[in-house]
C-alpha cells in the first residue's frame, strides 16, 4: 500500500492555500465544503475564487502577496497550487520540516498527502485514488460509482443515524442489530428514501421498530412486506437501462421477464434471483395476462421483492397498467421505472430523429398488429406529411399498413424504414419508401422485433446513421 487512506476532520482547523488560479480554486472548494479555516496567499487572485468565497462563511483570510515562511504558523495542512516549481519545492520543504502535511498539486514527489477523487453522498463518501498511476482510470471509476450510488444514499444514512440509539436499545446483540439494519437499508424503506418520500420511509422504520419491540428479539424479518418493481428494460442494449432500473434489478429476489428483454439486459439481474419466463414463443403456450397478474400478487404476498421486467417502456404497449392495477387493488407496494421505448431506441441508433423542425412537428406511436386478421386504424387521421408514424408490432401487417396509407393519400415516395433488433449488435435498418418497403422487407431475412418508421425524417438516416449495423 503506497498511501494510507484516512478521512480528515478539518473543521475549523487552519489550512494554507498558496496560489490564486483555477487549480487553487478546485482545492479551495473542497476545503470550504469540509469546513476548514482557510488562509489564501497569492499575489493575484482569480475572480472565480472571490465568487466562491462569498458562498461560504468559513473563517477565511486572504493575503494578496507572495508566500512568506510565517504563513505556515498554526497550519495543519498546506496546499500548494502555483506554477512556480522552485517555490512549490521550498514550501513543501518548509512544511515537512515542521511536520505539517503538504499537498503540492500534480507533484506527488513533494506531497505528504494526496487528494483522492471523491464521490460525495454525504455522510457517505467514496474516495478513490490511483496514487498518481492513472488519473483517467480514476475518473472512469468515479463515473461508475456515481452511477451505482443512488442520489438519496446520504439521506438514507442520515435516517439510519437518527435511529441508531433507538435500535441499539431495542436489540441487545450486535447480530440482531445487524439483521435489522440489513433488512431496513435495502428494500422498501430505502426505496422510499430514494424516491423522495423520507416521511413514509421514517414511518415504515418506526413501525418496524414498534413491531420488533413487541415481538421477541430477532424476528424482524416477519413484518417485511413484498414489493413489485415494474421496470422498463429498454430495447436491448443494456447501456440504456436507467440507474434505478439497475439498482432494482440488483436487489430483486425473483424476476418475471418476457421475450423482448434481451439476454444482455437479463444478465444484469442479481445472479441468485429466481428467473421466470412469462413471454410467448412460437408454438409455446404463452402465460396468460391473468396468470402473470396473479403470480405477481402471489410472490409479493410471500414477502418477495419481485421484478417485473419488460422490454422498452412498461407503459408503452406493455400492459404495464393492467399489471399494476391488480397490485393496487390488493394494496401491494409497487414502483414503476420507465425504460427507453423501442421508438426512441431504434430511432436514435438508426440516426432517424423522430421530430425535426424541417420535416415533422409531431410523432405518433401506433400498435400495428392485426386483430382477428385485420388492422382497424383511423387511416385518414394518420395521413399527415409533417408527422412521423411509428408502428410497433407491425411486421406481419407491414404491407397492409403501407397500402392503406397510400390509399388514403400519403405520397408513394414518403421515406420509410424498418429497424430490426434495434440497439443490439444485430440491428438491421432497411430503408426505402412507402411504395417499395414491403418488397425490400420480403427480400430480406429480418426477424422480429421490428419497428416501422414512416415519414420525411427517415431521409436523414443516411447522414446521421452512426451505430454499426449488420450487413444485409
Ligand atoms: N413496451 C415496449 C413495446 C412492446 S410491444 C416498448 O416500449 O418498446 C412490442 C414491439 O416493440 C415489437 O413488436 C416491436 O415493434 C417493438 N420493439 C421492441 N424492441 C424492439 C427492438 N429492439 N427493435 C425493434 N423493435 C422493437
Amino acid at each position: 500500500m503506497n498511501y494510507l487512506p484516512l478521512f480528515h476532520n478539518i473543521k475549523n482547523r487552519r489550512c494554507l492555500v498558496v496560489g490564486g488560479g483555477q487549480v487553487a480554486l478546485r482545492k479551495l472548494r473542497i476545503l470550504f465544503e469540509a469546513g476548514a479555516s482557510i488562509t489564501l496567499v497569492a499575489p493575484k487572485i482569480d475572480a472565480a475564487i472571490e465568487a466562491l468565497v462569498n458562498q461560504y462563511d468559513n473563517d477565511f483570510i486572504i493575503h494578496r502577496r507572495k508566500f512568506a515562511a510565517d504563513d505556515l504558523v498554526d497550519v495543519v495542512l498546506a496546499v500548494v497550487a502555483t506554477a512556480d516549481k522552485a517555490l512549490n519545492k521550498t514550501i513543501s520543504a518548509f512544511a515537512q520540516a515542521q511536520n505539517i502535511d503538504v499537498n503540492v498539486v500534480d507533484q506527488p514527489e513533494l506531497c505528504t498527502v494526496i487528494f483522492p477523487t471523491i464521490v460525495d453522498r454525504s455522510p457517505i463518501q467514496v474516495a478513490i485514488s490511483s496514487g498518481g498511476a492513472s488519473p483517467v482510470l480514476v475518473r472512469l471509476l468515479r463515473g461508475q460509482f456515481e452511477a451505482l450510488l443512488p442520489a438519496g444514499l446520504g439521506k438514507l444514512a442520515e435516517l439510519a443515524n437518527n435511529y441508531r440509539d433507538r435500535v441499539k436499545s431495542i436489540f441487545s446483540t450486535t447480530n440482531a442489530r445487524r439483521q435489522f439494519w440489513e433488512s431496513a437499508l435495502e428494500g422498501e424503506i430505502a426505496e422510499r428514501v430514494y424516491t423522495g418520500n423520507k416521511a413514509e420511509a421514517e414511518r415504515l422504520l418506526k413501525s418496524r421498530l414498534v413491531a420488533a419491540e413487541k415481538a421477541t428479539e430477532g424476528r424482524v424479518g416477519e413484518n417485511t412486506r413484498g414489493e413489485v418493481y415494474l421496470v422498463g428494460g429498454g430495447p436491448g442494449d443494456p447501456d440504456l437501462l436507467t440507474f434505478r432500473a439497475l439498482r432494482l434489478m440488483q436487489q430483486a429476489d425473483v424476476v418475471l421477464y418476457d421475450r423482448l428483454v434481451s439476454p444482455q439486459v437479463l444478465d444484469m439481474v442479481r445472479r441468485d434471483a429466481e428467473r421466470i419466463y412469462v413471454g410467448k414463443k412460437a408454438g409455446d403456450h404463452p402465460v396468460s395476462q391473468a396468470n402473470i397478474n396473479a403470480k405477481l400478487v402471489e410472490l409479493a404476498q410471500q414477502g418477495k421483492r419481485v421484478l417485473r421486467l419488460k422490454g422498452g417502456d412498461p407503459f408503452i404497449f406493455g400492459r404495464g397498467g393492467e399489471e399494476i392495477e391488480q397490485l393496487a387493488e390488493q394494496s401491494i407496494r409497487f414502483q414503476i421505472v420507465p425504460g427507453i421505448t423501442a421508438a426512441s431506441g431504434c430511432a436514435s441508433y438508426a440516426g432517424i430523429p423522430l421530430t425535426h423542425r424541417d420535416h415533422a412537428q409531431s410523432v405518433r406511436f401506433i400498435a400495428g398488429h392485426k386483430q382477428d386478421g385485420r388492422l382497424d386504424l383511423d387511416w385518414p387521421g394518420l395521413v399527415n406529411k409533417r408527422e412521423t408514424l411509428v408502428f410497433y408490432m407491425s411486421l406481419t401487417g407491414l404491407e397492409d399498413i403501407c397500402i392503406n396509407l397510400l390509399k388514403h393519400g400519403l405520397a408513394a415516395d414518403t421515406p420509410a424504414a424498418l429497424v430490426a433488433k434495434g440497439t443490439t449488435a444485430e440491428q438491421t435498418v432497411l430503408v426505402s419508401d412507402l411504395m417499395g418497403l414491403p418488397e425490400v422487407v420480403r427480400q430480406s431475412e429480418v426477424r422480429a422485433p421490428t419497428l416501422l418508421i414512416i415519414g420525411q425524417v427517415v431521409s436523414l438516416h443516411n447522414k446521421l446513421s452512426w451505430f454499426r449495423q449488420r450487413e444485409e
